[in-house]
């Protein structure tokens, strides 16, 4: 089944005549490059436009590619599929001369077939206080999720976007009997779990399935992570892994690390590239442990770094700055 997206081609078409663009890079999600890009190519190049695609894969706002629009004199950037969110200082910030549209693409269907899948399985929990979350496209997804659970007479105590790497104002969530989450796919559910203290009901708005998580899965995930952090405790050796894209590259966090190691006698090496290459981390066998400060999701993928991988907020726990009871209450990514 195919899916349509607000493109906002309106929103395109007026920055195009208003800023007489010339030179377009558009940046999106692999998921969007089929029918999506070719509405845009069949309404704008037969213009007096040149167009291109930034050809990498696109995870995250994170990754916005504005090096490549200015190595390309493009004069118009237009990411899709995201929001500037947790990440609007950095890349406002880091903009000279080049105008940048940032299209959410949310998504054109609504939520009304999973809606009695959810009542259900409320009704089953017993939910009366919740937090709402939805992935950028699902955004307005989330307002109708909303209506529909005040109908129902449970309470909304905040609703919020999420991405990878943060669950936005989500911290002291105790009061709550869990998250009702608008997204597909395990990576945002594993995001909740690692950096909330509460049930989840994952809602897959393509598909309609529901998914609950209970505190029994957050506790599996925990010792995964507690069982790493014990492993890297008598490393030597350590890599710290950061990142040149924009918005992961974090000098301050580098910076305490690296005189933590060094207050401590251990030596170091910080490695940065654009894309974390694991095959070349696995060439330094002589590692034992990496701390990463660029995604911090980095972690999902820790059998294929062979060596124990923790994120900077393991890192400060590891080395007194942080108690194990600030980590499982604030989070590990
Ligand atoms: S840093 Fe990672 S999790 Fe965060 S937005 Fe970028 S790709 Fe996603």
């Amino acid at each position: 089944m195919e899916f349509q997206y607000d493109l906002e081609l309106n929103k395109i078409e007026s920055m195009i005549k208003n800023k007489n663009i010339k030179r377009i890079l558009i940046q999106m999600p692999e998921g969007m490059l089929d029918t999506p890009l070719k509405s845009i190519i069949t309404k704008f190049s037969d213009s007096n436009i040149e167009i291109f695609l930034a050809g990498d894969a696109s995870y995250g706002i994170c990754d916005i590619a504005i090096e490549k629009a200015k190595f390309l004199d493009c004069d118009l950037l237009i990411h899709f599929g995201h929001t500037d969110f947790a990440f609007a200082d950095r890349i406002h910030s880091t903009v000279e001369g080049i105008n940048i549209l940032i299209i959410p693409a949310l998504v054109t269907f609504n939520i009304s077939s999973s809606l009695n899948n959810i009542k259900n399985k409320l009704d089953e929990l017993r939910w009366r206080k919740v937090i709402i979350t939805a992935t950028a496209q699902h955004l307005n997804n989330l307002k109708e999720l909303k209506t529909f659970l005040e109908k129902q007479k449970i309470i909304v105590s905040n609703e919020t976007q999420i991405i990878g790497c943060h669950i936005g104002s989500l911290r002291t969530p105790t009061q709550n009997d869990g998250i009702i989450s608008l997204h597909a796919g395990e990576f945002h559910t594993r995001g909740l779990l690692l950096n909330s203290s509460i049930p989840v009901l994952q809602v897959n708005p393509y598909t309609s399935n529901i998914s609950y998580y209970s505190s029994d899965e957050r506790e599996r995930i925990i010792k995964q992570r507690l069982n790493v952090i014990t492993k890297v405790k008598s490393a030597q050796y350590w890599g710290i892994i950061s990142s040149s894209k924009i918005g992961q590259y974090n000098p301050t966090n580098i910076e305490s690390i690296r005189q933590k190691l060094s207050n401590a006698k251990k030596r170091h090496l910080i490695v940065i590239a654009e894309n974390i290459d694991t095959q070349v981390l696995f060439n330094m066998t002589w590692v034992d442990a990496w701390v990463n400060t660029a995604c911090p999701r980095l972690i999902d993928d820790q059998e294929r770094f062979f060596k124990p991988i923790i994120t900077f907020k393991e890192f400060l726990y590891l080395f007194g700055d942080v108690t194990w009871e600030n980590l499982l209450e604030k989070g590990f990514i």
